[in-house]
């Protein structure tokens, strides 16, 4: 991987720029080499006290620094390809359907009404990450950023142990907190990754990121039209940093979003996600969620580059998910 150091190195490795110099571009929402790299002269200098000149010159020390819009060549991209492993969903019908489970290097956004199942199946993947590999997991631990208080350490215990795991093991490599607002969601990213990074010579390695839920937050903050562009460019900031997140650590990303069903509407293609186009193009894999018969769910996965179109039948249980047809 080239440079994967680039979203973990601080603005004052910037050559020119010192302590002073980093906290105005902090104050003005540049957080990041990578930020500063994609950004121009004018947009920097207006947004802090900071002269066209010298935004000129940082940005394009940033640049050599981030090492952004850089070409690799299709070895490389194969070779970072290799190491894409895969994370069992519980039920051989929505891994076969996802292509073998849950990727990593990639997003994969499930979506559908309340009580779909999404995040029962980010529990289920927050256990699954730490079988072995023989199992279907990749002896790995998990991240949650949890922006709607709906993380229960009880179901993920009651999951652990009917695959035999103790519990208690199990939240410990859960990595949890929760996010008040779209800012700190985003800025619990570069926590996640202070937390990945030392993480990865000393534990388990963090193989999976759930954002549960991605939208709630964006969906709040910004109402009404004239917001709806600041909204979409957040949230696409959001997920590139997500996407970052997964080539550093070689992990899975796992987000949701919440649907309403339109009253009027008679079939689930009339409902839209939140975040419109911006996640449609980023995310990898999207899985629409619906409910059917009792415990029973159906997951369609919905414009994939690689897989057709389809739908899988599982069901959540007490013991957690599992498939729909046995
Ligand atoms: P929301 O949009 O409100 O966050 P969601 O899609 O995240 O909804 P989940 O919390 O994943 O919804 O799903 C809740 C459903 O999961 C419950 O309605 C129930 O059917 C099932 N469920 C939850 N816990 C258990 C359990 N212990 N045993 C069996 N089924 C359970
Ligand atoms: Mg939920």
């Amino acid at each position: 991987m080239s440079e994967a150091v680039g979203g973990l190195v601080s603005l004052e490795d910037i050559p020119g720029v010192g302590p002073s110099t980093a906290e105005k571009l902090r104050n003005a929402g540049y957080t990041t080499v990578e930020e500063i790299a994609v950004a121009s002269p004018i947009e920097i200098s207006a947004a802090t006290e900071i002269s066209e000149n010298t935004a000129a010159k940082i940005i394009v020390a940033a640049r050599k620094l981030a090492n952004v819009g850089d070409f690799e060549t299709g070895d490389k991209v194969f070779e970072r390809r290799q190491n894409v492993s895969k994370i069992t969903t519980g039920s051989g019908e929505l891994d076969r359907l996802l292509g073998g489970g849950i990727e990593t290097q990639a997003i994969t956004e499930f979506y559908g009404e309340y009580g779909s199942g999404k995040s029962q199946l980010c529990f289920q993947l927050a256990v699954n990450v730490q079988l072995p590999v023989s199992e279907g997991g990749l002896d790995g631990s998990v991240i949650i950023i949890d922006t709607e208080g709906t993380f229960r350490p009880e179901r993920i215990a009651q999951m652990a142990e009917a695959k035999g795991l103790d519990p208690m093991e199990v939240l410990k490599n859960i990595h949890v907190a929760r996010a008040y607002n779209s800012s700190h969601q985003m800025l619990l990213v570069d926590k996640a990754k202070e937390v990945a990074k030392k993480m990865k010579n000393n534990g388990k390695p963090v193989r999976l990121l759930i954002v549960d839920s991605l939208t709630s937050h964006f969906r709040a903050e910004y109402v009404g039209r004239g917001t709806l562009a600041e909204r979409q460019q957040r949230l696409n900031k959001h997920l590139h940093d997500l996407i970052k997140f997964s080539e550093i650590f070689n992990a899975a990303i796992v987000v949701t979003n919440q649907v309403m069903a339109k009253p009027e509407s008679h079939f689930y293609d009339s409902t839209a996600p939140v975040g419109g186009h911006v996640v449609a193009h980023t995310a990898t894999f999207r899985v629409y969620l619906r409910k059917t018969k009792g415990d029973l769910r159906i997951a369609r996965l919905v414009d994939s580059p690689c897989l057709p179109e389809a739908e899988a039948m599982f069901k959540i249980t007490e013991r957690g998910i599992e498939d729909g047809r046995k």
